[in-house]
Protein backbone atom coordinates (compact mmCIF):
# COMPACT_ATOMS: atom_id res chain seq x y z
CA UNK A 1 0.00 0.00 0.00
CA UNK A 2 1.59 2.89 -1.14
CA UNK A 3 0.33 6.42 0.56
CA UNK A 4 -2.14 7.12 2.92
CA UNK A 5 -3.51 9.74 5.15
CA UNK A 6 -3.70 9.98 9.54
CA UNK A 7 -6.11 12.79 9.64
CA UNK A 8 -7.43 14.17 12.93
CA UNK A 9 -7.49 17.70 14.82
CA UNK A 10 -4.44 16.98 16.92
CA UNK A 11 -4.65 19.79 19.92
CA UNK A 12 -2.33 18.16 21.12
CA UNK A 13 -1.04 15.08 19.49
CA UNK A 14 -0.48 12.76 22.08
CA UNK A 15 1.16 9.20 22.87
CA UNK A 16 -2.20 7.64 21.11
CA UNK A 17 -1.53 9.74 17.90
CA UNK A 18 2.25 8.89 17.53
CA UNK A 19 1.41 5.24 18.51
CA UNK A 20 -0.97 4.99 15.29
CA UNK A 21 1.18 7.05 13.46
CA UNK A 22 4.50 4.94 13.86
CA UNK A 23 2.29 1.37 13.25
CA UNK A 24 1.08 2.72 9.84
CA UNK A 25 4.65 4.21 9.00
CA UNK A 26 5.89 0.52 9.26
CA UNK A 27 2.91 -0.93 7.00
CA UNK A 28 2.69 1.94 4.47
CA UNK A 29 5.12 3.74 2.11
CA UNK A 30 4.42 6.99 3.22
CA UNK A 31 2.29 8.18 5.52
CA UNK A 32 1.00 11.70 5.86
CA UNK A 33 -0.40 13.32 9.47
CA UNK A 34 -3.48 15.70 8.43
CA UNK A 35 -4.11 18.54 10.46
CA UNK A 36 -7.78 19.34 9.61
CA UNK A 37 -8.11 23.26 9.70
CA UNK A 38 -12.25 23.99 9.51
CA UNK A 39 -12.55 23.73 13.36
CA UNK A 40 -9.01 24.97 14.23
CA UNK A 41 -10.19 28.22 15.21
CA UNK A 42 -12.17 26.91 18.15
CA UNK A 43 -8.87 24.61 19.82
CA UNK A 44 -6.14 25.72 21.99
CA UNK A 45 -3.66 25.38 19.79
CA UNK A 46 -2.73 27.01 16.46
CA UNK A 47 -2.53 24.95 12.90
CA UNK A 48 0.93 26.15 12.88
CA UNK A 49 1.70 25.03 16.34
CA UNK A 50 -0.24 21.62 15.99
CA UNK A 51 1.98 20.65 12.45
CA UNK A 52 5.29 22.29 14.29
CA UNK A 53 4.56 19.84 17.29
CA UNK A 54 3.72 16.74 14.72
CA UNK A 55 6.90 17.19 13.10
CA UNK A 56 9.05 17.22 15.77
CA UNK A 57 7.64 14.35 17.33
CA UNK A 58 7.70 12.78 13.62
CA UNK A 59 11.19 13.23 13.03
CA UNK A 60 12.86 10.03 13.16
CA UNK A 61 10.40 8.68 10.70
CA UNK A 62 11.68 9.35 7.03
CA UNK A 63 8.42 8.56 5.36
CA UNK A 64 6.28 10.90 7.80
CA UNK A 65 5.03 14.22 6.32
CA UNK A 66 2.99 16.60 7.89
CA UNK A 67 0.39 18.65 6.09
CA UNK A 68 -3.17 20.10 6.52
CA UNK A 69 -6.43 20.52 5.21
CA UNK A 70 -9.22 22.40 5.04
CA UNK A 71 -12.98 21.32 3.21
CA UNK A 72 -13.64 17.95 2.83
CA UNK A 73 -10.62 15.28 3.62
CA UNK A 74 -11.86 13.26 0.55
CA UNK A 75 -10.77 15.89 -1.64
CA UNK A 76 -7.23 16.34 0.09
CA UNK A 77 -6.53 12.87 -0.87
CA UNK A 78 -7.61 12.78 -4.17
CA UNK A 79 -5.29 15.58 -4.41
CA UNK A 80 -2.40 14.41 -3.01
CA UNK A 81 -2.48 10.78 -4.25
CA UNK A 82 -3.45 9.25 -1.21
CA UNK A 83 -4.94 6.35 -1.57
CA UNK A 84 -6.61 5.12 2.21
CA UNK A 85 -7.15 6.97 5.43
CA UNK A 86 -6.09 5.14 8.11
CA UNK A 87 -7.77 5.95 11.68
CA UNK A 88 -7.29 4.16 15.34
CA UNK A 89 -10.12 2.80 17.02
CA UNK A 90 -9.84 3.57 20.89
CA UNK A 91 -13.41 1.64 22.47
CA UNK A 92 -16.36 0.82 21.29
CA UNK A 93 -17.41 4.35 21.59
CA UNK A 94 -15.07 5.22 18.92
CA UNK A 95 -16.92 3.05 16.11
CA UNK A 96 -20.12 4.26 15.52
CA UNK A 97 -18.60 7.86 14.37
CA UNK A 98 -15.50 6.57 12.63
CA UNK A 99 -18.12 3.74 10.67
CA UNK A 100 -20.18 6.77 9.34
CA UNK A 101 -17.34 8.80 8.76
CA UNK A 102 -15.62 5.99 6.87
CA UNK A 103 -18.65 4.61 4.69
CA UNK A 104 -19.39 8.58 3.67
CA UNK A 105 -15.69 9.19 2.51
CA UNK A 106 -16.17 5.66 0.33
CA UNK A 107 -19.42 6.97 -0.85
CA UNK A 108 -17.70 10.48 -1.85
CA UNK A 109 -14.44 9.42 -3.32
CA UNK A 110 -13.94 5.60 -3.27
CA UNK A 111 -11.27 6.28 -0.48
CA UNK A 112 -10.69 3.49 1.75
CA UNK A 113 -10.50 3.55 5.48
CA UNK A 114 -8.40 1.45 7.27
CA UNK A 115 -8.68 0.60 11.51
CA UNK A 116 -6.18 0.24 13.72
CA UNK A 117 -6.54 -1.25 17.50
CA UNK A 118 -5.82 1.43 19.74
CA UNK A 119 -2.51 0.49 22.24
CA UNK A 120 -3.84 -0.30 25.31
CA UNK A 121 -1.82 2.13 27.41
CA UNK A 122 -2.93 4.74 25.38
CA UNK A 123 -7.04 3.84 24.69
CA UNK A 124 -7.97 6.29 27.44
CA UNK A 125 -6.25 8.83 25.89
CA UNK A 126 -7.75 12.01 23.82
CA UNK A 127 -6.64 15.43 23.70
CA UNK A 128 -9.68 17.33 25.52
CA UNK A 129 -9.15 15.01 28.52
CA UNK A 130 -5.14 16.35 28.14
CA UNK A 131 -6.39 20.03 27.63
CA UNK A 132 -8.40 19.80 30.45
CA UNK A 133 -5.58 18.00 33.01
CA UNK A 134 -3.20 20.41 32.07
CA UNK A 135 -5.25 23.63 32.43
CA UNK A 136 -6.19 22.27 36.27
CA UNK A 137 -2.42 22.01 36.64
CA UNK A 138 -2.10 17.84 36.65
CA UNK A 139 1.37 15.98 34.92
CA UNK A 140 0.58 14.97 31.56
CA UNK A 141 4.22 14.49 30.72
CA UNK A 142 3.42 10.54 29.70
CA UNK A 143 0.33 11.42 27.71
CA UNK A 144 1.83 13.87 25.43
P1 LIG B 1 -8.93 13.29 19.79
O1 LIG B 1 -10.05 12.32 19.52
O2 LIG B 1 -7.89 12.80 20.75
O3 LIG B 1 -9.36 14.70 20.03
P2 LIG B 1 -8.26 13.65 17.00
O4 LIG B 1 -9.57 14.11 16.54
O5 LIG B 1 -7.08 14.49 16.68
O6 LIG B 1 -8.09 13.37 18.52
O7 LIG B 1 -8.00 12.17 16.58
C1 LIG B 1 -7.75 11.81 15.30
C2 LIG B 1 -7.78 10.30 15.22
O8 LIG B 1 -6.67 9.79 15.96
C3 LIG B 1 -9.00 9.70 15.89
O9 LIG B 1 -10.04 9.57 14.99
C4 LIG B 1 -8.48 8.36 16.25
O10 LIG B 1 -8.56 7.56 15.10
C5 LIG B 1 -7.02 8.57 16.53
N1 LIG B 1 -6.71 8.60 17.96
C6 LIG B 1 -6.82 9.63 18.81
N2 LIG B 1 -6.39 9.29 20.04
C7 LIG B 1 -5.98 8.00 19.95
C8 LIG B 1 -5.45 7.06 20.89
N3 LIG B 1 -5.25 7.40 22.16
N4 LIG B 1 -5.16 5.82 20.44
C9 LIG B 1 -5.39 5.50 19.15
N5 LIG B 1 -5.90 6.33 18.23
C10 LIG B 1 -6.20 7.56 18.62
Amino acid sequence: MGRVACPGSFDPATNGHLDIIRRAALLHDEVIVVVGANLAKHGLFTVEERVSMLEEVTSDLPNVSVGTFRGLLVDFCRSNGVSAIVKGLRAVSDFEYEMEMAQMNYRLAQIETLFMTANPLYSFLRSSLVREIATYGGDITSLV
